[in-house]
């Protein structure tokens, strides 16, 4: 069977997690947010004290880090050796830590496989920055969300504050740049809009319009009965 897969790219903070989440509810689709396994990865050098620079080092422990995700009442959970660590992984230093490990080949590999393998067994939406141009270059549908670097910087803090975490708007634009930068970058599948990419600005959209006009360009693409929001409302 050919599943349905939508890949939605972009830099941090542009939503993508957002409306990935909100469109795979109506859809029926399973969410993936490739980021976490990253940050999992992440956090597991960290933990291990293995500093950044080290190549060798964090190909190694890509050997003994075993990464799984798993799903909660319908929410992706990330497991590392067995344990759930999805409340550890969305501190600002694992961000930071994990944009600096995911320039390595070895770590893309290792993550690359299992997204491939999620996407040829579900209807999956994917969220990342390499997913339409590497990981599923054949999706049928490839976003790539953006929006203005203050904006993104802005919404990252609320959803920190929310978690009660401390932080200075000047820092997270800062570090967003940062990230940004590295991600667009680097050697390996660099963060870039996919030729086939729908480019969507969501500075001044709120998540439902966004949502919208990605279930519209999925069924413009074909999707028909393959989701649940169609076969109940068409
Ligand atoms: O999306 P999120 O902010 O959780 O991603 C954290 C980091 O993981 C990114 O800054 C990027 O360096 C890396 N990443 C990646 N490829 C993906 C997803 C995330 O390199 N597909």
């Amino acid at each position: 069977m050919q599943y349905f897969n939508i890949a939605i790219d972009g830099p941090a903070g542009a939503g993508k997690s957002t409306i990935a989440k909100a469109a795979a509810a109506r859809l029926g689709f399973i969410y993936v947010d490739t980021g976490a396994m990253y940050r999992a990865m992440a956090l597991f050098a960290l933990e291990k004290g293995i500093p950044p620079e080290d190549e060798e080092g964090i190909r190694k422990a890509c050997c003994q880090a075993d990464i799984t995700i798993a799903y909660e009442d319908g929410k992706q959970q990330i497991l590392l050796n067995g344990k759930n660590v999805s409340g550890q992984i969305r501190t600002e230093q694992v961000g930071n830590m994990t944009s600096k490990i995911s320039v390595y080949l070895p770590v893309r590999k290792k993550m690359t496989e299992l997204q491939q393998k999620l996407a040829a067994n579900a209807n999956v939406i994917m969220d990342g920055r390499d997913i339409g141009t590497f990981v599923l270059p054949n999706a049928q549908v490839k976003i790539y969300l953006t929006a203005d670097t203050r904006i993104r910087a802005e919404r990252r803090m609320k959803e920190l504050e929310e978690k009660g975490q401390i932080c200075n708007l000047d820092e997270i634009e800062a570090d967003i740049k940062e990230r940004d930068y590295r991600d667009m970058h680097r050697e390996h599948s660099p963060l870039k809009q996919a030729e086939d990419a729908v480019y969507l600005d969501t500075s001044r959209m709120n998540p439902e319009q966004v949502v919208e006009q990605i279930i519209a360009i999925a069924r413009k693409q074909g999707l028909s009965n393959g989701g649940k929001e169609n076969s109940d409302t068409l």
